[in-house]
């Protein structure tokens, strides 16, 4: 976003916002001169590179451009390996005739994202054998990863709830990424041939990815039990994945949010109190976005209340005023 025609005196612009929720369509700038500060109208010019949307507004904050590759952060990705492992992941015909789920999935594709977020974390490439699905689950659950066929020749079937799906496609990128870490663990037990013998397959085990540290979430956490136990595989997602998952849908979100809601909250500020306000940052709205659905574990429980309600009214902001155009219905 470019931001023209400032005045010396100018500071920040903001949007008046109400509940974390109704924003003032209105921008205003906070100017102060002579000890005495006033709030006034801004005049603003938004233009967006559509490569990397919003990576400007940190003029403010430093040097720092969001849009050059950091060569020393950024992982290698073997290409070749990630397009193999996309081309084998099957998707059922309603899932592929959902044109919203295509797009995200392509997307998911095109920038190995999926294929990344696996492997990030095991710098290995992703085991599993995917299934991807839509159908009507009975519950208001987003998806749902299952187990289907022998343990030689394991797959995991990811359901995406049809009666879910007016969200934004972002927050169903969210999802697909949620579910994909899911498969992944559950494939992982699969080969060991199940829980049970999970424990002598782990003792025995040579690999050099973090299979045997699997083991340890398993015995501490248990399987999880709706709403009231996240069981291991969520404790695992909250201390390794939640960084992955956020580089993973910042790299989506250029494409898949509105450039209506980019610009909407980009500088903006919401409530989560009468008196606590949060100046938009878009690290942490991914972040934010990351912990949907891990919010029970004990990483979230251990985390201050004020970060907790910061995550939530960014995933609210998201829910509230995402246009239409950019969810899947
Ligand atoms: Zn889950």
């Amino acid at each position: 976003m470019t931001l023209a025609l400032m005045p010396l005196r100018y500071r920040q612009p903001f949007r008046l916002c109400l509940s974390g929720l109704h924003c003032d369509n209105k921008w205003y700038n906070k100017v102060c001169a002579g000890g005495s500060c006033s709030t006034e109208l801004a005049e603003i010019t938004v233009s967006v590179v559509t490569e990397c949307g919003w990576s400007e507004v940190n003029e403010s904050a430093g040097e720092d451009d969001e849009c050059a590759p950091d060569e020393g952060e950024i992982p290698m990705i073997d290409e070749e390996l990630a397009d193999l492992w996309e081309e084998e992941v099957c998707q059922k015909p309603d899932f592929q005739n959902n044109l919203c789920l295509q797009e995200i999935w392509n997307k998911m594709n095109e920038l190995n994202v999926a294929f990344e977020t696996l492997t990030n974390y095991t710098s290995d490439a992703p085991k599993v054998k995917l299934c991807l699905n839509v159908k009507s689950i009975a519950s208001t659950k987003n998806a749902q990863s299952q187990l289907t066929g022998v343990t030689s020749s394991p797959t995991v079937n990811i359901d995406i709830n049809s009666n879910e799906l007016d969200r934004s496609k972002l927050s169903v990128a969210k999802t697909i990424l949620h579910e994909l870490i899911h498969a992944e663990l559950l494939y992982w037990v699969a080969e060991a041939g199940g829980t049970a013998h999970f424990e002598e397959y782990a003792q025995n085990y040579s690999g050099t990815d973090p299979f045997k540290i699997l083991l340890e979430y398993f015995k501490e956490h248990g399987q999880y039990i709706s709403d009231s136990k996240p069981g291991w595989h969520h404790e695992y997602m909250a201390d390794n994945y939640i960084q992955y998952m956020a580089d993973g849908l910042k790299k989506l979100a250029p494409f898949l949010l509105s450039s209506s809601f980019r610009n909407y909250v980009d500088g903006s500020r919401f409530y989560t109190s009468s008196t606590e306000y949060v100046d938009w940052d878009w690290d942490e709205f991914y972040t934010g976005l990351a912990w949907v659905g891990l919010d029970l574990t004990s990483k979230w429980d251990d985390m201050d209340e004020i970060t907790k309600r910061k995550y939530k009214g960014y995933v609210n902001q998201l829910k509230e005023l995402e246009v239409s155009a950019a969810k899947c219905n």
